[in-house]
């Protein structure tokens, strides 16, 4: 159901809680499967109606819109005065603003920007008992005496349907420089560690050789591919690129080459995650240094199409960010053991793995969040608080 106004969205809300139908708040529901499968569902409420920018504030850098415009219509209207909200979740296009801050994904920039929670400083939402809510501004606690901005970002749909969000913003910044790297993974790694250590990119991303050739990137048999970004003011940029690019030069297996105008390889990027034919993907999130060898167990999976057919990755060697996406093999079982033991490695290394997307076959087997460990019992009440009947979405996060 797509109603057309916020207010519409609390009577069917309340409508459902009447007839006790299991909720989904939606927006243009490309990711819409994310999580364990559901336990119930009775009413997909997706916001794609409600698509207005309400006002953007330049002089303030702030800018509020309703949850079912598209992340990309939101940024190119930001950017017609020179703004921008830094985050760069996955996305071919389709994505809404309100969807953006459910999932509380980011990309390859959230090593210099930050992560998308920190840039919510407003929202409004209806709960599952369809009463309006207002957090941010001078509202910065309410409700259930938490910060609500921080709490629905990542919430997955399961404390309210989000119908307005307010982000605070950044100016674009006056130039942007890419260094394009290519050669053997450990000399990409090494280097990479150091430049993501010294200097200031925005963004230190590793691909894997056939994610790289589908945005188009030329690499040899037994490579990998290193995308650094800077940003900022011209000077600080051509600085920076010039101290990495003497960095990449020292060592004589890694071949580069700069792009000034780099934004289309960076949607590219945020383009890859999205491709429908990939219907396994996952994420791991670790102490950067921990990531590197992690990523020998990840390039392995590339020969093991007994799991994962046709792996391709990314990983950011600043904030040890990796996800991998591929198709999944008729027998799912060895797709799960790999996860299994994928997940029992990067919680050793005091990381997390993420099942995003898999067919229900593996997500029956495998839950899609592993352990949350001391944060459950906060979880449960929160949940408890806002959806005690548990209407929305129940089963994403905890059965
Ligand atoms: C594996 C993977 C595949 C992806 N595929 C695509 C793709 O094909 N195209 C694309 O553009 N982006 C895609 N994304 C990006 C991701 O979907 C976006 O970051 C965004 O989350 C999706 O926005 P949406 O409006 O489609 O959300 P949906 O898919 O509708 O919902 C995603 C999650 O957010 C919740 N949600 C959505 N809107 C609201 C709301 N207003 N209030 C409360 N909860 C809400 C839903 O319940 C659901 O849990 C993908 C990401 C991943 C990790």
């Amino acid at each position: 159901m797509a109603p057309a106004t916020a207010e519409e969205a609390a009577t069917v809300m309340m409508l459902a809680r009447r007839e006790r139908f299991a909720v989904i708040p939606a927006g243009a529901a490309t990711f819409i499967d994310a999580g364990n499968v559901l336990s119930r569902s009775n009413l997909v409420l997706t916001t794609r109606r409600l698509t207005k920018m309400i006002r953007h504030e330049p002089a303030d850098l702030v800018a509020t819109a309703e949850a079912g415009l598209t992340f990309r219509e939101f940024q190119n209207r930001l950017r017609e005065k020179g703004q921008w909200l830094p985050i760069d979740p996955p996305d071919n296009g389709t994505a809404t603003v309100g969807g953006v801050v459910a999932t509380g994904l980011s990309g390859p920039q959230q090593m210099g920007y930050g992560a998308p929670r920190s840039f919510v400083i407003g929202l409004r939402a209806i709960l599952a008992d369809g009463r309006s809510i207002k957090a941010g501004g001078n509202v910065v606690k309410n409700v259930a005496g938490y910060d609500l901005c921080k709490l629905f970002t990542g919430s997955y749909g399961t404390l309210g349907l989000i119908t307005e969000v307010t982000f605070k913003l950044r100016p674009v910044p006056s130039e942007t420089r890419t260094i394009v790297s290519s050669g053997p993974l450990i000399s990409l790694v090494t280097v990479g560690r150091t430049i993501a250590r010294e200097s200031f990119p925005v963004a230190v991303e590793l691909l894997s050789a056939s994610l790289a050739k589908q945005l188009g990137i030329t690499v040899s048999a037994g490579e990998s591919v290193l995308m650094i970004r800077f940003a900022g003011s011209s000077r600080a940029v051509v600085t920076e690129t010039a101290s990495a690019l003497k960095e990449l030069r020292e060592d004589s297996n890694i071949t580069c080459v700069t792009h000034d105008e780099d934004d289309d390889l960076w949607l590219g990027l945020s383009n890859a995650a999205t491709q429908a034919v990939n219907d396994l993907s996952w994420r791991v999130i670790m102490r950067p240094s921990d990531l590197v060898s992690f990523l020998d167990d990840v390039a392995s999976l590339e020969q093991d199409e007994a799991s994962h057919i046709g792996l391709q990755w990314q990983a950011g060697l600043g904030d040890g960010r990796l996800r991998a996406m591929a198709r999944t093999p008729v027998y799912h079982g060895e797709a799960v053991r790999a996860l299994e033991r994928l997940r029992r490695r990067a919680e050793n290394l005091g990381g997390s793995l993420v099942v995003e997307r898999a067919p229900a076959e593996i997500k029956n087997e495998i839950d899609s969040w592993g352990s949350f460990g001391s944060a459950t019992d906060l979880m449960k009440r929160i949940k408890q608080q806002l959806d005690p009947e548990n209407m929305l979405s129940p089963g994403r996060f905890i059965a």
